[in-house]
């Protein structure tokens, strides 16, 4: 799916109310402000950004002029797309000269095995031998359900017993992972959120074996993300991202919520890049997250 489709619900949700508040006010005082920062709240673009960029436009406003709303549609927009521009490089970063291992976390039914089959997918289309590991051996039914994407994408995928140690899933993925020759191991981990020390012993666990078998891995620690619970996946990525070494942000449902500006919010108080976003269930729907297209998407 394309951001165009995938964003349908934010389009809505977010760029028509503002449309219709400025054909419908016209003039710009108070009260459209007002209307406008409940809007953008609503969308969740986060608090704190909101009244950056009202104070922004209000700004504009006065030094260009401006008096009928509508002018301040492409201000708006290019305010946004500013505010997404980072630094950040969206590009994964690949061992050029081995394996590359991408480790996914994140915690239970944000979409973490769904973006793992998608993500394989993308690899294999690019021509790249790619293998799963089944770490998140803790969830009843996350291997089988990792099996099916692995099918699904046409890539194999080690596994032990459920209940068994990840970090020997981990030693094994690898093992088989250079016998075999692959370009990329994708790895799961488990993503339950009750017990947030084990869940790092265990992740520091997985490090190490990787970091011993291959020099330089984990390449890039992906966290995914779901765009639905607006702040909440906010929070998440506050709680664990910056402590776990989480170097890229996966935002999965953007198709299902009317509050895409959850991205901006994200951009903004988190160091952390948004490399990839999820548009929709289907193996296709993972696209590399690019803010000048999604603003576009929006607003076009
Ligand atoms: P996990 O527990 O984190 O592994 O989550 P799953 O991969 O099982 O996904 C949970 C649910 O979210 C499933 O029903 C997926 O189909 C759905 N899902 C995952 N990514 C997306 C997405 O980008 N868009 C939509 N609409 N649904 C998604």
């Amino acid at each position: 799916k394309q951001f165009r489709d995938g964003l349908e619900k934010t389009r809505k949700g977010l760029v028509e109310k503002v449309s219709d508040l400025m054909v419908r006010r016209k003039k710009i005082d108070e009260e459209f402000y007002e209307e406008l920062e409940e809007i953008l709240i609503g969308a969740d673009v986060g608090v704190n950004t909101v009244m950056t960029l009202i104070d922004e436009l209000r700004v504009e406003v006065k030094k260009q002029k401006i008096e009928n709303a509508l002018e301040l549609q492409p201000i708006l927009s290019q305010k946004l797309m500013d505010l997404l521009r980072g630094e950040d490089d969206i590009s994964l970063n690949m061992n050029e000269n081995g394996i590359t291992v991408i480790l996914f976390v994140g915690v239970n039914g944000v979409g973490k095995t769904t973006t793992i089959g998608k993500m394989a997918h993308r690899f294999k289309q690019q021509g790249k031998k790619v293998l799963l590991a089944a770490g998140d051996t803790f969830r009843a039914g996350a291997i089988e359900q990792l099996e099916v994407w692995g099918q699904r994408a046409g890539v194999d995928v080690i596994k032990q017993q459920s209940g068994s140690d990840p970090a020997a899933v981990m030693y094994d993925a690898v093992q088989a992972a250079k016998q075999r020759q692959v370009d990329i191991l994708i790895c799961d981990t488990a993503g339950r959120l009750q017990s947030k020390s084990n869940l790092m012993e265990e992740l520091n666990k997985i490090y190490r074996v990787i970091q011993r078998e291959v020099p330089g891995a984990p390449h890039e620690v992906l966290m995914v993300l779901d765009a639905t619970t607006g702040q909440n996946a906010l929070s998440q990525a506050k709680l664990f991202g910056e402590k776990s070494g989480v170097t890229g942000l996966v935002l999965t449902k953007l198709d299902g919520t009317a509050k895409g500006g959850i991205v901006v919010a994200i951009r903004q108080e988190l160091n952390i890049p948004v490399k990839f976003v999820g548009l929709g269930e289907k193996m296709e729907d993972l696209q590399p997250f690019d803010s000048q297209q999604f603003v576009h998407a929006l607003f076009a």
